[in-house]
């Protein structure tokens, strides 16, 4: 067992299952009148749902001003226009409706409507030093788990340079996980994003900060994730396999919240800033290569997830972790998901500004086996 000493800090009260999102309004009432829902440009709308939540809200006399501007890599300029509009409409509650990114700027703009300065001065640890406006997290997508983290992800478009923003004052105050949101999303999306929940709960699980209760998250998240991904990237019907990856990145969330990530994240955090890619295919083709790079330090933690994805044991912790990193890279296969960088559009041209960024963020630091300007460099060559 590990005894490590810890804390852990989870106050989101999560309400999950098929039909929550019926609860909207009584819940968004309990928090707030006015409240500024926050979406995507498309999909929630074409699928009726953002309707549906407008007038849930207003059935519980919630009044809605709807901000519908969110692209994926959602950049700080949004997040700000975002502000204006909740400063001007005086909102009290923000409510997330979306992917990650729809999440993510929920977030940034409750920081942003209620502090001074830019989005930007508070990029990085615990800048955010009061309380903002309440969030409520709605996730469409199976993946980034914002619904359970104190993190959001920004994109400043002049440097190319994607970053977190780590508060505990964002982590939302009530999110809906309801998988029937997610029965919409395409093959590739289900894909992108699964691999986005895996590669959180994986690297929750290396990381040197992970502790008993995260790795029982962790753990329990990869376990699900092995069990339904290529269900769901096949039939995007199945409300159970939904269900189960709807959980599991949640589980997820609430893993990289305590451990934080690892490797994988810098680089794909770095990529997604110069690329502006899909930030779950990123870090999920990284996630293989992630767990060879980190083998020889923790060959006993990777030999662990036979376990989770159910594989014989060999009782030599160096085989067992190849076994699953080779069981990854089949699930990979079997789903056509990419597996280097250069799927990407990563090549020589841009691989200095991408090698520059990675090195510095913290995430990198995180990673048990070092890396340092040289070995990173090597690392990304060696996978493009
Ligand atoms: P996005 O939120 O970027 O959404 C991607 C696309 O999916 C959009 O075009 C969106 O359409 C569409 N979409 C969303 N839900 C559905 C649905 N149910 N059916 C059909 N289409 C749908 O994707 P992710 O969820 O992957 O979020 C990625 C972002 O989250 C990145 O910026 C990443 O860095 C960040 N992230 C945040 C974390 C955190 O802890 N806060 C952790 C990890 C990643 P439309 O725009 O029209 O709505
Ligand atoms: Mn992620």
């Amino acid at each position: 067992m590990n005894m490590k000493v810890f804390t852990h800090y989870m106050p989101v009260k999560v309400f999950f299952g098929k039909g929550e999102l019926g609860k909207v309004g009584n819940l968004t009432r309990e928090l707030g009148s006015k409240a500024l829902l926050v979406t995507g440009k498309k999909s929630m709308k074409k699928l009726g749902v953002t309707d549906k939540v407008i007038e849930l809200l207003r059935e519980s006399s919630v009044d809605v001003t709807l901000f519908n501007k969110v692209s994926p890599n959602p950049t700080d300029k949004i997040v700000e226009e975002g502000a204006e509009v909740a400063k001007r409409e005086k909102s009290d509650v923000i409510i997330g409706l979306g992917g990650g990114s729809s999440l993510d700027v929920a977030k940034g703009i409750s920081i942003v409507a209620t502090h001074r300065g830019k989005l930007w001065d508070y990029i990085g640890e615990d800048k955010v030093k009061e309380e903002i406006i309440p969030i409520i997290a709605i996730p469409t997508t199976a993946g980034t788990g914002s619904e359970t983290t104190p993190y959001s992800v920004f994109t400043k478009k002049e440097i190319l340079k994607k970053d977190a923003l780590v508060s505990f004052y964002t982590f939302p105050k009530i999110s809906i996980v309801d998988p029937v949101l997610m029965k919409s999303m395409p093959p590739e999306l289900t894909a992108d994003t699964g691999f986005d929940a895996l590669a959180h709960a994986v690297e929750a699980y290396l990381s040197p900060l992970a502790n008993s209760l995260s790795d029982a998250l962790s753990f329990e998240a990869v376990r699900l994730i092995w069990g339904s991904l290529v269900k769901a990237v096949k039939n995007g019907n199945d409300i159970e396999v939904r269900g189960k990856m709807a959980l599991a990145s949640s589980i997820a969330g609430m893993a990289i919240a305590q451990a934080a990530v690892v490797a994988g994240h810098a680089f794909g955090m770095s990529i997604g800033g110069v690329l502006d890619t899909s930030h779950g295919r990123t870090v999920g083709i990284l996630l293989p290569h992630i767990m060879t790079h980190n083998l020889p330090e923790i060959p006993h933690k990777i030999a662990q997830l036979t376990g989770a994805l159910n594989l014989s044991t060999a009782g030599d912790s160096i085989k067992d972790a190849q076994k699953v990193i080779k069981s990854i890279k089949e699930m990979m296969e079997e789903i056509d998901f990419p597996t280097r960088l250069g799927a990407l559009g990563v090549n020589e041209q841009n691989l200095p500004k991408i090698l520059e960024d990675s090195i510095t963020q913290p995430d990198i630091e995180n990673n048990p086996r070092k890396f340092d300007r040289k070995s990173a460099q090597e690392f990304l060559e060696s996978i493009m």
